[in-house]
């Protein structure tokens, strides 16, 4: 199949929960590696990808502070786990044998690279996959921001969101058997309609530097290729 991609360049935004697998915390080795899989298609293809990371699968700032802990302090262990999340990711795509490189947004020598722009670019140039980990670097902020800021950095030309279902629908699959997909959504509909693709931070900003959202599973077999390819299920917003 020699098609042309739909995307060039693109980022993948990952949760922490896309990294458990069936379990309730950390990280599943066997869906590290089946991610792994999906994300060397996509190079395979010919896509240059960058990945940012969560952290939700071992901790989130916001559940820290609920209990008590300093808000910026729990944002900066929120900031911590997505770097050991980034590192199992790494390790898994190296398995498979995917050039990665991890870049932090706080600066961690031993472990990974600072988040340096140029960089970053270099590496993609080079068909190295990059994993920013950290965030942002700043507390009050999420993955999700860190997602749509990087991938305007980085000039992607989509941001690629793998969820646990396969799109936006206008009620819960899960719990609502007549909720219906959307096909394509304007970042406006996501914004007023409160619409749970991202935050509202991380919608703003691909709405002002025009990156598309593609919102698809994370569990469906191959469906980040088939989505590069035009043939996967996905909502896009944009
Ligand atoms: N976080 C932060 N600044 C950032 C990104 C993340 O403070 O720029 C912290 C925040 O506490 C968050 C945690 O890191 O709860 C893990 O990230 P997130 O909840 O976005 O992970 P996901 O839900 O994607 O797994």
């Amino acid at each position: 199949m020699s098609q042309t991609p739909l995307y060039k360049r693109i980022l993948l935004k990952l949760s922490g929960e896309a990294l458990m697998g069936n379990g309730s915390y950390g990280i599943d080795p066997e869906t590290a590696a089946r991610v792994s899989r999906e994300v060397k298609q996509a190079r395979d293809i010919g896509t240059e990808v960058c990945i940012v990371v969560g952290g939700g699968n071992i901790f989130r700032g916001i559940k820290g502070a609920a209990e008590g802990l300093d808000r910026s302090t729990a944002d900066h262990m929120g900031m911590l786990a997505t770097v050991m999340n980034a590192l199992a990711l790494q390790n898994a795509l190296e398995k498979v044998g995917v050039d990665t490189r991890v870049l932090s947004a706080i600066p961690m020598a031993s472990v990974s690279e600072p988040y340096i722009r140029r960089r970053a670019i270099r590496h993609l140039e080079k068909g190295r996959v990059v994993i920013f980990a950290a965030g942002t670097g700043n507390p009050f902020f999420t993955t999700d921001t860190a997602a749509a800021l990087r991938a305007a950095e980085m000039n992607c030309d989509a941001l690629l969101k793998g969820t646990q279902v396969d799109g936006v629908y206008n009620a819960d699959p899960k719990l609502d058997l007549s909720a219906t997909r959307y096909e394509k959504l304007s970042y406006m509909d996501v914004l007023s309609q409160d619409l749970k693709v991202m935050d509202a931070s991380a919608i703003s900003l691909s709405r002002e530097n025009n990156i598309p959202i593609v919102v698809f599973s994370i569990h469906t077999e191959n469906e980040l290729v088939n989505v590069l390819n035009g043939a996967g299920t996905c909502t896009t917003v944009g």
